[in-house]
């Protein structure tokens, strides 16, 4: 484990870059600027414990770019993660990755981030409320509806957003604020479908990929076995959807380990768990594995839906699958994709893969700047047209630049960011 802790993966996303900039033979100073984000905040700001005592948190918001400008109304759009290892290369990470993958979706957004670090499980409600709205006053006008727009991510949820737009409209009266946030509850201007999305954009992505024959050895999903590493936001509806293509579910895992039952788990009874704030590894009909070897399970879908750097050079080799769904941000290291294409493992990336998420926040903030409200159909029918139709050009540029799928997504994202930047003139 001691290389994980190594890898830093914003010199990942940067090496990216480099790889993108010969093959497209960028120019140097455009590389300057996809290489470096356009702000960054550090925020330390002091919430009071239920024991009485204070304690200085330290939050981060990176914008990372706008290839549509940063004041043109086309707000940053990223995540807020609460957890113990938020740093500010981590949120940079994340940016970055949001950055592309906006792009990759041809979504009217640039790329942001934000996290606070502190152990969520073991603060209290009242804790994270106060966390949360002191997080948002530090922010101030940095974030809103036309600026910066954030959005669930590890360890947040709709009770979170719900927080931030109460907060953000105590201090902006007499305007229309709920496009502040995205992934909010539905009764609070949130978007049906929402909650799923990241899930179904990854679905539909895979769909598409084995309808197109473009896994080796996947010609259907029927009768297929899949492995989830992460059980949450993104991890637990995809496992539904898979169940509902005839997938089975063989491995599963959270933070605290993982199970494995070759003849299938019980979705119902390890999501009953998970509501009732109990691990997965509490389920009892199956074999307690850890999260490493929950990624070295033979299957043919893997999906890595927890957190960065888990698939690296020193594992890639022991992956028995046939394709990677990565509903994680960065779960795989440059070092591990090479090995993975040697082996002839096709990697759905990232910014592809799990871009389902923004796409809907962008459908969420779109009705709130409208005050209007779409019906689940209409939110599922037009994700699907999104991801089909920007999963196509991904693997097309797979094909015309022989590279593989995650080179050719920030090819994507990189000619539109680039095609943009140019046209506004220099920044
Ligand atoms: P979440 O907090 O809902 O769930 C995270 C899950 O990962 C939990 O089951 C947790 O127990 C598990 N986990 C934590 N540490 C782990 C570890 N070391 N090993 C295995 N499992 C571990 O978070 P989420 O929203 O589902 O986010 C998961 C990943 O998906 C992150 O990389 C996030 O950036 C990415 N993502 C999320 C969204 C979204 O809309 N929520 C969108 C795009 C990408």
């Amino acid at each position: 484990m001691a290389e994980k802790i190594k890898i830093n993966p914003y010199e990942n996303v940067k090496k990216i870059i480099d790889q993108v900039a010969a093959i497209l033979k960028l120019d140097s100073s455009i590389v300057k600027i996809l290489k470096s984000p356009a702000s960054i905040s550090i925020k330390s700001f002091p919430v009071i414990r239920d024991n009485g005592e204070l304690e200085i948190f330290t939050g981060y918001r990176v914008k990372y770019r706008n290839s549509y400008g940063a004041n043109s109304g086309a707000p940053y759009k990223g995540g807020i993660r609460f957890h113990p290892d938020v740093d500010l290369d981590e949120v940079k990470a994340l940016a970055a990755w949001m950055f592309f993958k906006v792009e990759v979706m041809n979504l009217e957004f640039g790329g942001a981030k934000g996290g606070i670090q502190c152990d969520p499980k073991s603060m209290s409600p009242q804790e994270l409320e106060r966390m949360t709205r002191a997080f948002v006053r530090a922010l101030g006008d940095e974030i809103g509806p036309f600026i910066d727009v954030p959005a669930p991510d590890v360890y947040t949820n709709p009770q979170v957003m719900a927080w931030i737009v109460d907060e953000y409209s105590r201090s902006h009266k007499g305007q229309h604020n709920f496009g502040v946030v995205t992934g909010k509850p539905v009764e609070l201007k949130g978007s049906l479908g929402r909650g799923t999305a990241t899930a179904r954009g990854g679905d539909f992505v895979l769909e598409y990929a084995v309808e197109k024959g473009l896994i080796p050895g996947l010609d259907k999903l029927e009768d297929k076995t899949c492995v989830i590493q992460g059980f949450g936001n993104a991890g637990q509806p995809f496992a539904n959807f898979m169940l509902k293509r005839g997938v089975k579910i063989i491995g599963v895992s959270d933070s605290k380990g993982g199970i494995f039952n070759p003849q299938g788990l019980d979705i119902g009874i390890l999501e009953a768990l998970k509501n009732q704030k109990k691990s997965v590894t509490e389920y009892q009909n199956g074999k307690a594995v850890s999260n490493e070897e929950i990624l070295e399970t033979p299957c043919d879908i893997l999906v890595p839906a927890a957190l960065e750097n888990q698939i690296t050079a020193a594992n890639a080799d022991r992956v028995k699958t046939k394709v990677i769904v990565e509903l994680a941000n960065g779960p795989t290291t440059p070092g591990a994709d090479e090995i993975l294409f040697q082996k002839g493992i096709v990697v759905l990336p990232d910014i592809l893969a799990n871009a389902g998420g923004v796409t809907v926040s962008y459908f969420e903030w779109a009705q709130n700047v409208q005050a209007k409200s779409w019906t689940e159909q209409e939110v599922d029918e037009e994700l699907r047209k999104a991801m089909r139709e920007n999963a196509e050009e991904v693997f097309s540029r797979a094909g015309k630049h022989r590279v593989n799928n995650r080179l050719a997504a920030y090819i994507l994202a990189i000619e539109r960011a680039v095609k943009r930047i140019k046209l506004r003139g220099s920044e």
